[in-house]
C-alpha cells in the first residue's frame, strides 16, 4: 500500500510529501492503520525501520481532532500534553523531536523536548506556555514532575519508544512514576527491539488488548 491507501488525513500526507517519505515501510504500514483506530500497539522495529514516523503520523492525525481552543502560542499557556512519547536516550529524543516538528508544522500542534544534562529553566519555561505534544527522557520527566513544572492528567496518548533499552538501563522505576501520572484510559504504544518476556514483559501491562506489529 501506498502512504494515501493507510487513512491518514490530506493534512498529514502533506507531511509525509515534506518528509519525502514515498512509500511506508512494512512497520508503517501495519502500524498506522491499527493506531488510527485508536487501537494500543506491541511493536518490535529496530531504529532504523521507520518506527519513529510510525508512531508519529497516525497520533497526530488523531489528536487533530482533539477540539481544543487555540493551538497557537498564546492559548496554548499552561495546558499539559495530549501525547507523552518516553524514550531512553537525549540522541534519540532529538531524532523524535526533528520528526514531530516537521509534521507538527502541519497538524499546528506545539511540541516540546525534555532531556537530561542541559538547564532545567527552558525546559520549565516551555512546559509553562504550553504544549500539544511532549517528548521527554525518563529521568528529566520525573524531575520536572516533582518540580511540579509538569502534569500529564490530560495525557490521551502514550508512546514507549525503545522499552526494552529503557528497562536495560534502569528506567523502570521512573517509567511506572511517570504512567502513574497518566489517565488510565490512554492509548499506549509500546515500541521494542524485541518483544520477548524477558526484555518487556515487565512493562506488557501497560497495553490494553494491542495490536502485535512484528516486523
Ligand atoms: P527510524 O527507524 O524512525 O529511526 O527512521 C530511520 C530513518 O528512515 C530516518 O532517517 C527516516 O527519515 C527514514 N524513513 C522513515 N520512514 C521512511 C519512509 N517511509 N521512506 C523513506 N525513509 C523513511
Amino acid at each position: 500500500p501506498g502512504f494515501a491507501d493507510l487513512g491518514l488525513s490530506e493534512t498529514v500526507l502533506k507531511a509525509v510529501r515534506d518528509l519525502r517519505y514515498s512509500s511506508p515501510t512494512p512497520v508503517q504500514a501495519a502500524a498506522i492503520p491499527a493506531v488510527l483506530e485508536g487501537r494500543d500497539l506491541l511493536a518490535a522495529a529496530q531504529t532504523g525501520t521507520g518506527k519513529t514516523a510510525a508512531f508519529l503520523l497516525p497520533t497526530l492525525n488523531n489528536l487533530g481532532h482533539v477540539v481544543r481552543p487555540g493551538r497557537d502560542r498564546k492559548r496554548a499557556r499552561g495546558r499539559g500534553p495530549l501525547m507523552l512519547i518516553i524514550t531512553p536516550t537525549r540522541e534519540l529524543a532529538q531524532q523524535i523531536d526533528e520528526v514531530c516538528t516537521k509534521i507538527a508544522a502541519r497538524t499546528r500542534h506545539i511540541a516540546v523536548t525534555v532531556v537530561g544534562g542541559v538547564g532545567y529553566n527552558p525546559q520549565r519555561s516551555a512546559l509553562k506556555r504550553g504544549c500539544d505534544v511532549l517528548v521527554a527522557t525518563p529521568g528529566r520527566l520525573v524531575d520536572l514532575i516533582e518540580q511540579g513544572a509538569c502534569h500529564l492528567d490530560e495525557v490521551s496518548v502514550l508512546v514507549l519508544d525503545e522499552a526494552d533499552r529503557m528497562l536495560d538501563m534502569g528506567f523502570l522505576p521512573q517509567v511506572r512514576r511517570i504512567v502513574d501520572q497518566t489517565p488510565a484510559e490512554r492509548q499506549t504504544l509500546l515500541f521494542s527491539a524485541t518483544l520477548d518476556e524477558k526484555a518487556v514483559g515487565s512493562i506488557t501491562d501497560l497495553v490494553d488488548d494491542p495490536a502485535r506489529v512484528e516486523i
